[in-house]
């Protein structure tokens, strides 16, 4: 045990014999109760499980930046002027009135975790999710990247017309002070009408080694100049195409590097990021649908225990999705079709009326439903599944202001029907750079957590966490998960496994909603 006590700054403390603090590291041992099930001809024995766990959390927080490709889009301008805005606690008027800065829509930020029970009140004590554990505040993220198109930031976030002229005034000249660092173009991933803009370009027109080069020496340069600690890569440039997969080419590390090095037309720029980051010990995140972590990539990324996660940031739609179908189908309602039609007008809307790369997000919002259906057995026999379909059109006139109408049809009691219609509008951009932070928040601690298992052979040396980050699917729409283990969907499960997880590094038992201390007297 340690005689250290922890600061006052930190709100709360655990007072455990399984949790010990010292000034750099808090220290816990905790017991994970799970049930295995044995499956004995037609019927099943479960059987209670016990593994025994120590976290390690390093407690510094450290200086850490955000590197956005495609930083001077919808995304990057929004996520970057509202940090800004957020530092320096602005405020500006609009038709409604004044509004001030905010990280509303950000988990980290704008919600909280039940501690526990208050000792003289019996009522919950909710803390902010920030507090959980020692994670870095956004204020004072560094933050740069990547663009095909030069304009400074304060042009493209003109561009970009999601923030009111009243905000963008006040932060527009430290916008303007920002460019984006040139960026790597391979014509064929991205929309043909996107070609107008590539004008900020690393020369060279396919995947090589140099270009990897060269996005490596920009994260060591953007390191250094801001005196970083550590630095998260994030994709939130245009959606590109699905690369094909190949064996030989993307299929191993060793293919991938071999391709890269050799100029493959199936190696995205996606890829090639994401390689350069894993080389730099960067976590790198994919906001976008399409298949960046290739087999050969998170090969790559686990040979360098280095932390990925994608794939594209769920917003709007899909979160409204997983959350309904999450309580439809657990409500004992047979759902039997989804229809989801979208339409929107900003440039991820004009990349994405291409057939091509429609196809990503296509691929990306459908699977969605494949975890509820498939744990419900009662409603669902024999490989049924609802009908599902998404359509996306582009219509410029309503810029960002992304228009999302869905139709769930289901079947209810003794043959009677449901429908549900839903009508979402919202400025994508608004919803999407909320999550930019949360991913790069959470990606971060994770870099900062070290476990190992006490087994019947004594105890493992530590650990970090798999190399894919399936922690961040709260966040995203079709989470990536090591191979091999299931993806989760429902939205309330990852919110639950995000909670659980983080209580379990400082030695909380799991949020359970049992409160028998209000029913048992
Ligand atoms: P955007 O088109 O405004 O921004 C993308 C930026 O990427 C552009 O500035 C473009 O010039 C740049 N770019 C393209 N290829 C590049 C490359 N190889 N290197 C560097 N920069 C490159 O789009 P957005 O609205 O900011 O969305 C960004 C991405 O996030 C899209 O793929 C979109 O599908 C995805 N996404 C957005 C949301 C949301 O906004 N709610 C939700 C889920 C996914």
């Amino acid at each position: 045990t340690s005689t250290f006590t922890p600061p006052e700054k930190d709100l709360f403390t655990v007072n455990s014999p399984n949790v010990v603090y010292t000034e750099n590291e808090i220290n816990t041992k905790y017991t994970y109760r799970t049930t295995l099930v044995d499956k004995i001809a037609d019927r099943f024995e479960a059987i209670p499980k016990e593994v025994v766990y120590d976290f390690k959390v390093q407690r510094k927080v450290p200086k850490t930046g955000m590197m956005l490709v495609g930083w001077g889009g919808n995304n990057g301008t929004t996520v970057t002027a509202g940090i800004i805005a957020n530092r320096r606690s602005l405020s500006w008027d609009t038709r409604e009135g004044r509004r001030t800065a905010n990280y509303y829509g950000s988990v980290v930020m704008g919600s909280t975790i039940k501690l526990g029970t208050d000792t003289k009140t019996a009522k919950d004590v909710n803390i902010p999710f920030l507090d959980i554990l020692p994670m870095v505040h956004p204020n004072d993220l560094a933050i740069g990247g990547w663009d095909i198109s030069g304009l400074n930031m304060s042009a493209a976030m003109d561009r970009a017309a999601v923030l009111e002229p009243t905000l963008k005034e006040q932060v527009k000249k430290e916008m303007a002070e920002m460019t984006p660092l040139p960026s790597i173009y391979y014509p064929d991933f991205i929309a043909a009408n996107q070609e107008d803009r590539a004008d900020n370009l690393i020369p060279g027109s396919k995947a090589s080694l140099a270009h990897v080069e060269q996005i490596r020496q920009d994260i060591r340069d953007f390191k250094a100049r801001n005196n970083l600690d550590k630095v998260i890569v994030q994709w939130t440039a245009n959606t590109e195409r699905f690369a094909d997969l190949l064996p030989g080419v993307n299929d191993t590390a060793e293919n991938l590097m071999k391709s890269i090095e050799h100029g493959h037309e199936e190696i995205s720029p996606s890829t090639v990021f994401a390689v350069a980051s894993i080389l730099e010990n960067a976590p790198f995140i994919n906001g976008s649908p399409q298949n960046t972590f290739v087999p050969g990539a998170i090969d790559f990324a686990q040979k360098h225990n280095a932390f990925i996660g994608g794939d594209d940031f769920k917003s709007g739609q899909t979160k409204m999705k997983s959350a309904l179908l999450n309580f439809l189908i657990n409500a004992g309602i047979k759902l039997t079709s989804i229809a989801s039609y979208n339409h929107l007008g900003n440039n991820d809307g004009k990349n994405l009326s291409s057939h091509r790369q429609f196809r990503s997000k296509e691929i990306s919002k459908s699977n969605v439903v494949d975890d509820m259906v498939e744990a419900n057995n009662v409603l669902y026999k024999d490989g049924e599944h609802p009908d599902h379909t998404v359509v996306i059109k582009y219509m410029p006139a309503v810029g960002d202001n992304k228009r999302a109408l869905d139709e769930y049809y289901a079947e209810i009691f003794m043959g009677g029907h449901q429908t549900i219609s839903l009508f979402n509008v919202c400025e994508d951009s608004l919803l999407a750079s909320p999550l930019i932070i949360d991913l790069v928040l959470i990606a971060e601690i994770m870099t900062r957590i070290e476990w190992k298992a006490h087994t019947t052979d004594g105890a493992t040396e530590f650990g970090n966490f798999h190399s894919v980050l399936s922690i961040l699917s709260y966040m995203l729409k079709a989470p990536l998960t090591p191979p091999g283990t299931p993806v989760i969907n429902a939205l309330a499960k990852q919110r639950a496994a995000l909670t659980n997880i983080f209580r379990a590094c400082v030695g909380l038992e799991p949020e359970n909603d049992m409160t028998l201390e209000h029913k048992l007297f």
